[in-house]
């Protein structure tokens, strides 16, 4: 019997996170130091956007430096983690009711790396992603995430990576008229929903009040839904990095996994 891997939500916020010793950074450090060692990552990043399911299936992901106007260390980090091209087939074969298809082209996205640099500095954990089809509606994508769900009684730890916070209008004009409040009710008001297992009222986060201006990325969303339909009946959630800056959140969630 192979050890059950967690399923987790990282709020991944800015890029500098990968270089900086931050409390978001060491929140992710004391996480990773909490469950036994995967066999493998799989990540759905909300900066891998296609139009169809996609999966990485190369031997050597490479680093994607997706993200501008940041320092020269920043696009040297590389993180030269392997892929798993037999798992990635499997993914393939579960997800063929949606059409997935394997990819020679992506590779490790800033979603994955810049969390992943903290969690596993070696970069000796195979890691693959699964992108955001852009076509599908929140059930749909909830209903992708179950279909990997088995994965973790394989030692395969499942990521979502987004902000349920991410609003970069209100991140590049902070000021008097944000004062932070209606992200931080609306992350809130999702922590809520999550603990009280109400995955109803997350995959309807829309009709919460301040949805509109705490998430009008959906990209950034939905990598949540993947975690939570990972969740195995009865497992309590463990949230941790509530750290808010003007539009963004840091907020984690973890499943099968507490510090
Ligand atoms: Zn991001």
């Amino acid at each position: 019997m192979s050890q059950k891997a967690p399923t987790l939500f990282l709020g991944h916020g800015s890029p500098m996170n990968a270089i900086e010793d931050t409390p978001s950074s060491r929140g992710w450090r004391e996480l990773a130091g909490a469950f036994a060692r995967p066999r493998a990552i799989v990540c759905v990043s909300a900066h891998w956007i296609t139009e169809g399911v996609r999966v990485t299936a190369m031997e050597r992901p490479r680093t994607i430096h997706d993200f501008g106007g940041f320092p020269p260390e920043l696009f040297a980090v590389q993180y030269p983690a392997p892929g798993d091209p037999v798992l990635a087939a499997d993914i393939v074969a579960r997800l063929s009711a949606y059409g997935a298809e394997p990819d020679l082209r992506w590779g490790l996205d800033h979603g994955t790396w810049s969390v992943l640099a903290h969690m596993y500095p070696q970069a000796d954990v195979p890691v693959l992603q699964v992108s955001l089809d852009a076509r599908r509606t929140p059930d749909e994508h909830y209903a992708i995430g179950q279909a990997l769900a088995s994965l973790r009684y394989e030692n395969v730890l499942i990521v979502g990576s987004g902000d349920i916070v991410h609003n970069l209008r209100a991140f590049f004009h902070r000021g008097a008229s944000n004062n932070g409040e209606a992200e931080k009710a609306f992350d809130d008001d999702i922590v809520s929903a999550i603990e009280s297992d109400d995955h109803r009222a997350v995959l309807d986060y829309r009709n919460y009040p301040h949805a509109a201006h705490a998430a009008p990325d959906w990209d950034h969303f939905f990598p949540l839904f993947y975690t939570l339909a990972a969740r195995d009946e009865g497992e309590r959630a463990h949230v941790f990095n509530r750290h808010f800056f003007p539009g963004i959140s840091m907020t984690c969630i973890a499943f099968g996994a507490h510090p």
